[in-house]
């Protein structure tokens, strides 16, 4: 998989304008910002990261998570959300353009996956909750399979829930926090964590929603990734309010089990790292002529040695995309 294929050139462009101007309403109101704790370790002491279009980024001292503080309150975020005219635009151009690669390179692969660990882990297959769950393809997709004998999607979202409705899911349009089902098997939220007021109070209703012995399966990206760390500020992917929370695989490991989970798997699958810089680099969005060894990896051998590069990231956690596993004790 390319980044061009989920991420079509010709309309990341208007995206990114209308993302900026998203981003300036939010600001607008930064008087009502509030001061966070980490969100993965509740440490107090922090220290400037880096700031970008406004917003500011800090490093946890004690646990190094990557964090927007002051961030939005749960209120704006909320408003947001409902309002802004990016995630229109993702819901209406980006996502249906790209919406068969999606499906094959991203929510098969994933329905996959939690499938595999629902056999290595024996678990029971009574309720499949997928929180954030979007247009609804994952819970599609595994509900195809037949193997649960229900699959929720949790939505909030107006429009997104009633797509997944048209599709014959069965849908909650409700925040996880309010939602009361109990015996679930198995919680699953993809590229969710990363956009929460708070994380904790999020993980602490999963615990409270799941059965003994069930499991969470969550994505997130990893701030310690590649190509987190190589492109900072430069990086598409850092960017407020959408994105207030950066985790690594051990402030995420730590976060989970403060909220009582056990850690049974911790990854970074990621295949995307080495293409992500390299195309920002050919746009010259990124400089990297004082570094050959990058540029003999990134660019002058990036069909094999890159691609070596890139499973040698996932083989090390060192992939900026994440897998979590975690079980109720
Ligand atoms: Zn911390």
């Amino acid at each position: 998989m390319k980044e061009s294929d989920i991420r079509p050139e010709d309309l990341m462009a208007e995206s990114a304008r209308l993302t900026d101007e998203d981003a300036l309403r939010v600001l607008a109101l930064k008087e009502k910002f509030v001061q966070v704790a980490c969100p993965a370790c509740d440490s107090p002491s922090h220290r400037h990261f880096f700031e970008k279009k406004g917003y500011h980024f800090v490093s946890c001292r004690d646990c190094r998570t990557v964090f927007v503080n002051p961030r939005p309150t749960s209120e704006i975020l909320a408003e947001y959300y409902a309002g802004a005219e990016s995630i229109r635009y993702f819901n209406e151009k980006i996502f249906p353009s790209s919406a068969q690669v999606r499906r094959e390179k991203i929510f098969l692969p994933r329905v996959n996956r939690v499938m595999e660990l629902v056999k290595k882990y024996a678990l029971k297959t009574e309720i499949l909750v997928d929180v954030g769950a979007g247009f609804g393809t994952f819970c599609e997709e595994i509900k195809r399979l037949a193997r649960f004998s229900r699959v929720i999607a949790v939505e909030p979202a107006k429009s997104q829930a009633e797509t997944c409705r048209r599709k014959g899911i069965e849908v909650i349009e409700e925040l996880i926090e309010r939602v009361r089902i109990s015996g679930i098997s198995v919680i699953t939220c993809f590229e969710l964590l990363e956009h929460l007021f708070s994380p904790k109070d999020f993980l602490t209703a999963c615990m409270k929603a799941l059965e003994p012995g069930g499991l969470l399966i969550l994505t997130t990206p990893n701030i310690q990734g590649f190509d987190l760390q190589t492109l900072g500020l430069v990086s598409d992917n850092i960017g407020a309010p959408d994105h207030l929370n950066y985790f690594h695989p051990r402030s995420l490991t730590s976060l989970l089990q403060t909220c009582g989970f056990e850690v049974v798997e911790l990854s970074t699958p990621g295949q995307l790292d080495v293409d992500i810089v390299r195309n920002k680099i050919l746009k010259g969005e990124f400089d990297i002529s004082g570094c050959p060894f990058l540029k003999h990896i990134l660019i002058e051998e990036d069909e094999v040695v890159g691609r070596r590069f890139q499973e040698f990231l996932v083989q090390n956690h060192m992939s900026s995309h994440m897998w979590g596993v975690a079980r109720k004790i």
